[in-house]
């Protein structure tokens, strides 16, 4: 791994910078997040040394692995944002900072009893693709009621994934369709943009970006933008 990590951050800095500039915000509204699944935890203290303090990962067993390695990174937040299933939500909670992707009553019941102060986000479901989890936007403001009944969990936002398409333009409709979700809801913060698609993300509103390739490069497993099983 010839890095060039820093080159990299650089470039994408400069277009959060400008992409923050031209829609009237300030970059240090917006939080890179940093994905780092497919990546050893050295991957994740390289980008700590160039200042990152926001992780993402997707799988608990994974980063179970590399825990250990990066438990001593002070102020590092680790986020999870793969798919959880309620069996895992007591490890999930152990491990993370930042749950994004609550979609189910159960799944924040199970994390609620943990007993660990939580932030977290609801995945919201904004197309039909079957793969997909996340929340169907009807059902959102029951299930973000319930997770504010949690006295453990700190409701902070919405989180989606739109539809994979190389056309940035593609996800636009999909990042306002979740601004507007989550003004009803009365939750600021919006986690949405990839590689591709952030600087329609941030014009749209985002406050967490979440970008692997553009920053790692290629993943070693090959693993695509699937929030995948945890
Ligand atoms: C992998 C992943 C990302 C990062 O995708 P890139 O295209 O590599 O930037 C962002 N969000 C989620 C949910 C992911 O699973």
């Amino acid at each position: 791994m010839g890095n060039g990590l820093a080159e990299r951050l650089e470039k994408i800095e400069k277009r959060l910078h400008r992409a923050a500039e031209r829609s009237g915000r300030r970059r240090s509204d917006i939080t890179l997040l940093a994905v780092t699944k497919g990546f050893p935890a050295e991957q994740i203290c390289r980008a700590y040394g160039l200042g990152i303090r926001d992780f993402g990962e997707n799988y608990v067993q994974e980063f179970e692995g590399k825990q250990a390695a990066v438990a001593g990174l002070a102020g590092a937040r680790f986020h999870f944002i793969g798919h959880l299933q309620s069996n895992k939500a007591a490890r999930a909670a152990a491990l993370f900072d930042v749950i994004q992707t609550i979609d189910s009553p159960k799944l924040a019941r199970r994390l609620n009893a943990v007993g660990k102060l939580l932030e977290v986000m609801i995945e919201v479901k904004l197309s039909a693709e079957a793969a997909k989890s996340g929340v169907d936007p009807e059902a959102l403001e029951e299930l973000a009621a319930q997770v504010r009944q949690c006295p453990q969990l700190r409701l902070t936002g919405l989180m989606t994934m739109p539809p994979w398409n190389p056309d940035p333009e593609a996800s636009r409709p999909y990042f306002r369709r979740l601004r507007q979700l989550a003004e009803r809801i009365g939750v600021t913060g919006l986690s949405m943009g990839m590689s591709h698609d952030f600087e329609v993300a941030v014009e749209e509103g985002a406050s967490c970006v979440r970008i692997g390739t553009a920053l790692f490069g290629e993943r070693p497993q090959g693993k695509r933008g699937e929030a995948a099983e945890g």
